[in-house]
């Protein structure tokens, strides 16, 4: 069994953004990021101060817009008009989950599309699914790249994602498909789970319940990719599979902490660039 190393892939990948950063500030051309935040919610903040620090690293201008709590949706409306007409804003993310009195789908669809790095406007989710994407959306993109550079092969192989949100699920198979997986889709309606994921070459795990994964559930040799971001009874970060009894089962296996997680912020840097590359 070989551990998936998130933070080592994600090291790579970012050498090779900050190098083309680089290449266009050399060229005249600066990297720049918007990063909008409304409200309190810790965890958010966590995360939009984690895009900043990735932003730096690679050479990127990172713009913070820190909203209040009771800001409306016509208020964040306007920023991201003023954005989108920005020349020194190449992305513009707006973190979620928003503040329950804002629109979130009217406030997705508002983001130019070729400045939404997130890959969530309906636009971008469109071409995705033709497969001419500029973007594709972080976490299953950062996937794809792990497993590409442990040469893990995806063509013809049976690969099952559990779970179908717009942001991981139905993404992640997406990419598993236009990359020749034989792709099985699983829910919370799913009769059977365990005789499907049984069958997975490669399994996806993107539940957000801690321990949902068990050894049984695992094929032999299987590759397991967790995506889950759980805490367990204890308050530790901890992902959807029981990792302890499952990795011995597995021949690679994604960790959390360390795994996907790393990756997600990575793929975000690598829209942004290719933005900027869009726009010179
Ligand atoms: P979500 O929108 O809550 O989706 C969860 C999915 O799991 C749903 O499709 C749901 O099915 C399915 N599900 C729930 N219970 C199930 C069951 N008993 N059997 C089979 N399927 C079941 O969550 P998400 O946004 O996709 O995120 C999933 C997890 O990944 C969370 O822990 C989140 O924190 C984490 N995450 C991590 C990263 C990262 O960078 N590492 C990024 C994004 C998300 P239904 O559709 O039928 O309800």
């Amino acid at each position: 069994m070989q551990i998936i190393d998130g933070k080592a892939v994600s090291a790579a990948v970012r050498d090779r953004i900050k190098t083309e950063v680089e290449n266009l500030k050399n060229m005249g051309k600066e990297t720049g990021l918007a990063v909008i935040i409304v409200g309190n919610d810790p965890a958010s903040k966590v995360y939009v101060s984690n895009k900043k620090k990735g932003c730096e690293q690679v050479g990127m201008n990172s713009y913070e817009y820190a909203l209040p709590e009771e800001t409306t949706t016509e208020e964040l409306l306007e920023l991201i008009e003023k954005l989108n007409g920005d020349t020194k804003i190449d992305g513009i993310l707006c973190q979620l989950p928003l503040p329950r009195h804002i629109d979130e789908k009217t406030v997705i669809n508002s983001i130019a599309p070729q400045k939404d790095v997130d890959a969530f406007h309906p636009v971008n989710t469109g071409h995705i699914m033709i497969g001419d994407h500029s973007f594709l959306p972080c976490t299953p993109a950062g996937i794809i790249e792990m497993l590409k550079y442990y040469n893990i092969q995806i063509s013809g192989k049976e690969c099952v994602v559990i779970g179908r949100s717009n942001i991981v699920g139905k993404p992640m198979a997406m990419l598993l498909l236009q990359n020749s997986g034989t792709v099985t889709v699983c829910h919370s309606k799913t009769e059977n789970l365990s005789d499907v994921t049984r069958r997975a070459d490669i399994l996806v795990a993107a539940v957000g319940k801690a321990n949902f994964v068990t050894a049984d559930m695992i094929k032999d040799g299987a590759v397991v990719i967790d995506v889950g971001m759980n805490r367990n009874a204890e308050g530790k970060l901890c992902g959807d599979v029981d990792f302890e009894n499952v990795k011995d089962k597995c021949s690679y296996i994604t960790p959390v902490p360390g795994g996907v997680g790393p990756m997600t912020i990575t793929m975000l840097l690598n829209n942004t660039l290719t933005a900027s590359k869009n726009n010179m």
